[in-house]
């Protein structure tokens, strides 16, 4: 089969497009011909060395495509089914290898590109609302990078929810975006973000500010907090935020702080088949719209990692192995 592989540490030039030998599924695996890849920020941590990986690799961990073959214990899944994951390694391929426990049906409605690209930020959303942090209707919340993969969905789920929305864009195509996806108030980064927020909340700050950001927003997440609020610091996009003195959250208002990753919250398969049931039931009904704002061929990853790190995208990415 063709795939990706990172031949060592570095920038999207050791991403390289060759052959290697077809993966095996185990007796608990199915085998899917991959009609969509998901490219994440996390394919880019783990390429630059960030997070711990040893090249060579393929790398990538989410798509969608048909079942072509079972391990011999499968019973839950069958051949020609549909099916998306978010959590297999080795998915910038034509085939890979996924457990038939972690293979999620993919409703007609839904599709492929779709499927294979935003699983993976639409459970980080879902849990980021209902796991790590838990804003109730009418709590006022901000969402940085609101035009981004997780931040479009992100928005529209927290709106469904009734909650108000303030979101943070570097620009007026992303800030057209993050207005049409609910947002109720758009706003740019600044050193004066957290106080244009307060002056929004009645100077209160919001209950829950959601950070992907990482080390460019991070105090001001903190300034934009209502007292006992949370800070949701979920990535690190423009790098990662440096060690911090947990006494100040004392003194900003007793405020709490937590790093989660969505692996935690879907660990188990009933845990993983509640929340993809539920983000793809919003996906087909039309009440969640996802953006696939990139596609690229598979043999194209590099230019599909140099243009997420760059902050040239909106919504999705997607590699098509064709
Ligand atoms: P996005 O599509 O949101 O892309 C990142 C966005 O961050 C950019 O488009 C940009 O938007 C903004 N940004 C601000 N500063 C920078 C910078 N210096 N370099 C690059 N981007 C910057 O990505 P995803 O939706 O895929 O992921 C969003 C975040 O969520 C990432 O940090 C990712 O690691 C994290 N994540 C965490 C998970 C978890 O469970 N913890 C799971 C999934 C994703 P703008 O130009 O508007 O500022």
């Amino acid at each position: 089969m063709r795939a990706i592989q990172v031949i060592r540490h570095g920038g999207p030039e050791v991403l390289e497009f060759g052959t290697v030998d077809d993966p095996t599924p185990a007796p608990d695996e199915v085998l899917v011909r991959t009609a969509a890849t998901g490219v994440n920020f996390i394919d880019t941590y783990l390429r630059r060395g960030l997070y711990p990986s040893v090249p060579p690799y393929i790398p990538g961990t989410e798509g969608a495509g048909e079942v072509v073959a079972v391990g011999s214990d499968v019973d839950s899944v069958a051949v020609g089914q549909r099916v998306c994951w978010v959590d297999a390694p080795a998915s910038y391929a034509e085939l890979v290898a996924v457990r038939a426990v972690r293979a999620i049906p993919v409703p007609d409605r839904v599709p492929d590109d779709v499927a294979g690209s935003a699983m993976l930020r639409g459970l980080t959303a879902h849990y980021l609302l209902d796991g790590s942090a838990h804003p109730r209707s009418g709590d006022a919340v901000l969402i940085h990078a609101g035009a981004g993969g997780v931040g479009l969905i992100l928005t529209q789920l927290a709106k469904l929810r009734g909650l108000r929305v303030i979101t943070t864009v570097s620009d007026d195509e992303k800030a057209t975006l993050s207005t049409a996806a609910g947002a109720d108030h758009v706003l740019r980064y600044s050193d004066g973000l957290a106080e244009q927020v307060r002056s929004l909340t009645d100077g209160n700050g919001v209950r829950v500010v959601y950070d992907g950001v990482g080390a460019d927003t991070f105090e001001q997440s903190l300034a934009s907090t209502a007292l006992r609020g949370i800070v949701v610091l979920f990535g690190a996009a423009s790098g990662p935020v440096p060690p911090f003195d947990l006494q100040r959250l004392n003194g900003a208002g007793s405020l709490s702080v937590t790093r989660p990753t969505l692996a935690h919250f879907i660990a188990d398969p009933e845990e993983l088949r509640w929340r993809a049931g539920e983000f793809l039931g919003a996906v087909a009904d039309g009440d969640v719209d996802v953006r696939v704002g990139q596609r690229y061929r598979l043999a194209d990853a590099g230019a599909a990692h140099t243009d997420l790190e760059s902050r040239a995208t909106t919504g999705a990415t997607v590699l098509i192995p064709s």
